[in-house]
């Protein structure tokens, strides 16, 4: 993680440089505003359980990885689909390593658009995003050819199993 090498500021004193942040928000607290829990440090909010604004900043978080994972999912399953067919067995194999591979693509650019914030259930939405995006992205291309459906599956498979893990 980048989060010890840059410097922070304690959002409630933005005079003082911090290397600590609360670990259920993310927000920098100085070392006077952390509370030192049995999980970890947090800031006073979450432990009174206060904290409206970051709640709805979670949700919004949720909507951007749900339409990342839609659309990326969507082009994967098409051109999985569409492009898978044309290996034979072969195209198993390639699913197999493209998947994971592709997946933690669309993990990585989900990550970075919210801001490396972390919210909670933002896997299972991004992985059944992209699972949802690929049903409708490879469907789309179904009904203009067939193409492979078994290797498209395992590579969607690979995908959002790999996004599920890397944005716990
Ligand atoms: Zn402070
Ligand atoms: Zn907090």
């Amino acid at each position: 993680m980048a989060e010890t090498t840059t410097t922070l500021h304690c959002a409630n004193h933005p005079d003082r440089e911090t290397m600590l942040r609360c670990n259920r928000c993310d927000k920098p607290i100085c070392y006077q505003c952390a509370v030192r829990t049995p999980v970890g440090y947090r800031c006073k909010e979450c432990v009174r359980g206060q904290q409206a604004v970051y709640f709805n900043a979670n949700r919004f978080d949720l909507l951007i990885a749900a339409a990342i994972g839609v659309v990326l999912g969507g082009a994967l399953g098409g051109l999985g689909y569409a492009v898978l067919g044309f290996f034979g067995w072969i195209s198993f194999i390639a699913a197999f390593f493209v998947g994971p591979i592709t997946g933690g693509i669309i993990a990585e650019a989900i990550r970075w658009s919210v801001r490396r914030r972390r919210a909670r259930r933002l896997n299972l939405v991004a992985a059944g995003a992209c699972v949802v995006g690929a049903a409708l992205g490879g469907g789309l291309v179904a009904v203009l050819f067939s193409g492979a459906l078994l290797p498209t599956l395992l590579l969607i498979g690979m995908a959002a199993s790999t996004i599920y893990a890397r944005l716990r």
